[in-house]
């Protein structure tokens, strides 16, 4: 059984992530998606929230692709949260080169950690590939119009918290 990890922040889960998510279904038999607690980030929501968005998209691509998808949180190193898991494969994606540097780098360390991992780079369709999370909530805080960006209980959840904020 080919299983994959993409691991990310997500925070929110955007129509980019679920480019990426679609395609990996594609490629594997499993796709695990691995949500970094990311506490250095100061993530807009906390893991169990975004944990509960992934979740609902995952049902719904889950359904569509015919490719079990699971959400697992993770505070370890990627390596070791793709052994526990049980992925062969790390699912990431790329949008402009400013990516690369970073993706080249942890790849690089990555494969010293465990060269039995490999890495495999996706891009989304062109009208998803400049989406940011960071850009979404900017657009969303300056009352803009996200529902290109993301799903429609994205958008919800994202007025929802920034009106709180
Ligand atoms: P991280 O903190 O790991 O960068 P993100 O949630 O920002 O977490 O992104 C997770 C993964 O999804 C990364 O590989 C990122 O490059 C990819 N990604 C995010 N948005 C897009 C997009 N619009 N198109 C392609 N890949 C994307």
């Amino acid at each position: 059984m080919r299983i994959g990890l993409y691991p990310g922040t997500f925070d929110p889960i955007t129509l980019g992530h679920v480019d990426i998510i679609r395609r990996g279904c594609a490629l594997v038999d499993r796709l695990v998606i691995g949500v970094a607690i990311n506490r250095d980030k100061g993530p807009l929501f906390d893991l169990d929230e975004r944990v509960s968005m992934i979740e609902v998209e995952a049902a719904r691509l889950a359904e569509q692709t015919g490719t079990e998808i699971q959400v697992h949180a993770f505070e370890n190193l990627l390596i070791d949260c793709a052994r526990d898991v049980g992925a062969g494969i790390i699912l990431r994606g790329l949008r402009a080169v400013s990516d690369f540097e970073y993706e080249y780098q942890m790849v690089g360390m990555n494969r010293q950690l465990d060269s039995s991992i490999e890495t495999v780079f996706l891009m989304a369709e062109a009208q998803h590939q400049a989406i940011a999370s960071k850009l979404v909530k900017e657009i969303c805080r300056l009352n803009g119009d996200v529902s290109n960006f993301v799903t429609p209980a994205v958008e919800a959840a994202l007025k929802r918290r920034l009106r709180q904020s």
